[in-house]
């Protein structure tokens, strides 16, 4: 019996009839090793990563993702998950395994009368806005237009209006649940509560999520952009912004970090967005605009679309990457000196260091709430190792570790789980005082971790035996 490139986990390949029987009922293409699209279909955002899956299942629905998920059940095979192909750490490739493909499953519905958007699991970002906006409508996602729906919302997902309207998954209504065994399940308020809990934050655990429901809000111009500095006023440009937030309103979501220009000259930047009436985001951001002497201010009204691609360009395709995050409990003298000396030190003008602060809506939400458990008013660092020559991967992927070791100190031990690599207990960390429910839902829903890559729970040895358990 002839056996493939397909392993199984414990070892020796699948045999070629069974996955004859498989592509036989599988209406979506199937690419292997050898096939001509094989490369293509293997690569995703960041380049560092290179895996060589036995089997691409590409669905077209959730039949096909049904069927995939039985067949790797059956076959004891590794699984990847793969959305829009943009997790830093490369969950959604692996080597050996099959790689159950969404990205072919687009499409984002609108209910303007409802404010709701029905969106399939392959959906892009800058998708979703494309199609609310002209409702004049927006589902609070990230910032960057070519990241995947899916693993955004499951991580949490925080964008531009995160201090408005909270997270990405404090706006999910509903999803359609492919579970380990197969079985298709909706979860929201009232059915499978549990499981809905754990889909907001839980970083594709429990399921493979086919279509999202959201709930979108009125939002079409904002007030917004970026303002750049010289990097000489980075020591004094991010006390600033800290102290300026302690009293922003809830509209206005604003990051402050280190990064270069085009051309690789060393810059501060503000980035901000004001979903708001404009005067009065006008009046908001006039003492942050006032502040030092930037090279360029380029705040101003613009569709809510172009806000979600200022930073698309930051963040091309096809370079190496290598991110590491944290939460600082302050953002006081000696974080601000560690930032500016590392932020200096980059060796790359890709790379970059930035200061995030959310709360407002999302903070007014309790953390056992949703699986997500990092709402505390704290500042959110995200170190970006970014750059084009594989022989320099050493040094760049050092830099991030310096600088995230030089905040330890300072940190309050939670991760944004969207950054995270592979670090166990950077998993423990993000999850926080979550943890031990979301092991309990994970005994439940995949007690044999079918689903492994992803910022990955153990399964609790044994399930919680409670009738609101569902
Ligand atoms: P993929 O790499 O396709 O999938 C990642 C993992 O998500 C999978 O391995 C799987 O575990 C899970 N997954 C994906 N789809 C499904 C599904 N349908 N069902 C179950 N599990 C699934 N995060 C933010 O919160 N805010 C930001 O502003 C932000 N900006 C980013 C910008 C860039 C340039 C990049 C590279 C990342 C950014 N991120 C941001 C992080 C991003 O949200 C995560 O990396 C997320 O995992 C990407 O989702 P994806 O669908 O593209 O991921």
């Amino acid at each position: 019996m002839r056996t493939s490139t397909l392993k199984r986990r414990n070892g020796g390949g699948v045999e070629e009839s069974a996955i004859a029987a498989f592509r036989d009922g599988f209406a979506g293409q199937t690419i292997r090793p050898g096939d001509a699209a094989y490369d293509t279909a293997r690569r995703i955002w960041n380049a560092s990563i290179d895996r060589r899956p036995g089997l691409i299942a590409r669905c077209t629905g959730t039949a096909d993702v049904v069927r995939a998920v039985r067949f790797a059940r059956e076959q004891n095979l590794l699984v990847a998950v793969r959305g829009g192909g943009h997790n830093v750490g490369g969950r959604a490739v692996c080597d050996d395994g099959i790689v159950i493909d969404l990205s072919g499953m687009k499409g984002v519905f609108v209910d303007p009368a409802r404010r709701t958007v029905r969106v399939r699991a392959g959906a892009l970002l800058g998708e979703v806005d494309r199609e609310t906006h002209l409702h004049g409508l927006a589902v609070p996602l990230g910032t960057v237009s070519r990241t995947g729906v899916a693993g955004l919302t499951l991580g949490g997902g925080v964008g531009w209006l995160v201090r408005k309207h909270g997270l990405a998954c404090d706006n999910l209504l509903g999803c359609e649940v492919v579970t380990a065994t197969g079985e298709v399940l909706t979860a929201d308020a009232e059915s499978h509560p549990n499981l809905f809990w754990g889909l907001r934050g839980g970083g594709g655990n429990f399921g493979i999520v086919t279509s999202f429901l959201f709930r979108a809000h009125p939002v079409s111009t904002v007030l917004g952009g970026l303002i750049l500095y010289p990097r000489d006023q980075a020591r004094a440009l991010l006390p600033y912004y800290r102290d300026f937030m302690a009293t922003a309103p809830d509209e206005l979501t604003a990051y402050c970090g280190l990064i270069a220009q085009p051309d690789g000259t060393p810059a501060a930047l503000i980035g901000a967005c004001y979903a708001g009436d404009p005067a009065e985001g006008e009046r908001v951001l006039e003492p942050l605009r006032r502040f030092g002497r930037p090279f360029l201010d380029a705040i101003q009204p613009m569709p809510f679309p172009i806000m979600q691609t200022l930073a698309d360009e930051a963040f091309p395709d096809g370079t190496y990457n290598y991110w590491k995050s944290a939460f600082v409990t302050a953002l006081g003298d000696v974080v601000v000196d560690v930032l500016v000396e590392h932020g200096n030190r980059a060796g790359s003008p890709l790379s970059g260091v930035m200061v995030e602060l959310y709360g407002g809506a999302a903070g007014r939400i309790a953390p056992e709430a949703t699986a997500f458990a990092q709402r505390q008013a704290q500042f959110m660092i995200g170190i970006s190792a970014q750059w084009t020559d594989p022989a320099e991967s050493e040094r760049h992927v050092g830099w991030a570790r310096d600088l995230a070791d030089a905040l330890q100190p300072h940190a309050s031990g939670g991760y944004l789980l969207n950054f995270l690599g592979e670090d166990p207990q950077a998993v423990r960390g993000a999850f926080g005082s979550n943890y031990a429910r979301l092991a309990r839902l994970k005994a439940r829903y995949d007690p044999t971790n079918l689903f492994s890559l992803n910022p990955n729970v153990a399964p609790a040895r044994e399930a919680e035996p409670s009738p609101a358990f569902s």
